[in-house]
C-alpha cells in the first residue's frame, strides 16, 4: 500500500521534513531527513543559518534574468522564493546557491535517485515508472523543463536534493531519463 501510495506523491522538504505531497491536492504525509538531524557542534563551528547577506541580497529568476523573485517562506537555513513572471519555484539555503525548489520538475526524478551513485544505471527503470503513473501533461512539464536545464544550465541539480552521484552523472541520468521518457511514449 506504502509503495503504491509513494509512486504518486512527491517530496517538499520543510522544517527537517520531507513531505510527501499528492500532485495536486493537498494530502501529504511526513517521513524524517536523515540530514534534519542536529550537527554535533565542532571546535570553530559556524551555526548553518542564512547570512545575513543571503537573506538581505536580491536573488532573480535564472531563467526570466531580470525579474525578481519574492520570498514566500523560509525555514531556519532555507528561503524559498516564486518568480512571478514564469511561476517557478527556487530554494536558497545556506551554503549553497540558488536552486529549483522542491517538486519542481526537474527535481521530481532526481529524487528517485537521490541516493544513489550511479543514477545513469536507473534511467530506464526510473523512465518506465514517470510513464506509467504521470499524466501526459505531467511528462510533458518534466522532460520540457529537464531538457531546458540541460541545454541552458542555471544550477547545480545535485543540490536541489543533496543527491550523492557527481553532477555530471546526474545530468547524464537525466538525459538518459528523457530519452527514455521519448522511446516509451512513442511506443504507446
Ligand atoms: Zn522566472
Amino acid at each position: 500500500m506504502v509503495s503504491s501510495v509513494k509512486r504518486k506523491f512527491s517530496p517538499r522538504r520543510c522544517h527537517g521534513t520531507i513531505q510527501w505531497v499528492r500532485w495536486g491536492s493537498l494530502v501529504s504525509y511526513n517521513r524524517p531527513v536523515a540530514k534534519a538531524s542536529k550537527p554535533k557542534p565542532t571546535p570553530g563551528h559556524v551555526p548553518c543559518v542564512l547570512r545575513l547577506e543571503e537573506l538581505m541580497s536580491e536573488h532573480y529568476c535564472p531563467r526570466c534574468k531580470t525579474v525578481s523573485l519574492e520570498e514566500t517562506d523560509r525555514a531556519e537555513n532555507i528561503c524559498f522564493f516564486l518568480c512571478s513572471n514564469c511561476g517557478r519555484r527556487y530554494a536558497l539555503e545556506a551554503g549553497k546557491a540558488l536552486t529549483l525548489r522542491w517538486r519542481e520538475a526537474v527535481t521530481l526524478p532526481l529524487h528517485e535517485v537521490y541516493g544513489s551513485d550511479a543514477p545513469v544505471e536507473q534511467a530506464v527503470r526510473i523512465a518506465q515508472k514517470f510513464v506509467s503513473h504521470c499524466s501526459p501533461a505531467e511528462l510533458d512539464w518534466i522532460i520540457r523543463e529537464i531538457r531546458l536545464e540541460l541545454d541552458d544550465p542555471t544550477q547545480q541539480v545535485r543540490d536541489t536534493l543533496d543527491c550523492k552521484a557527481s553532477e555530471v552523472d546526474l545530468r547524464r541520468y537525466l538525459l538518459s531519463f528523457c530519452e527514455h521518457v521519448q522511446r516509451l511514449r512513442g511506443m504507446t
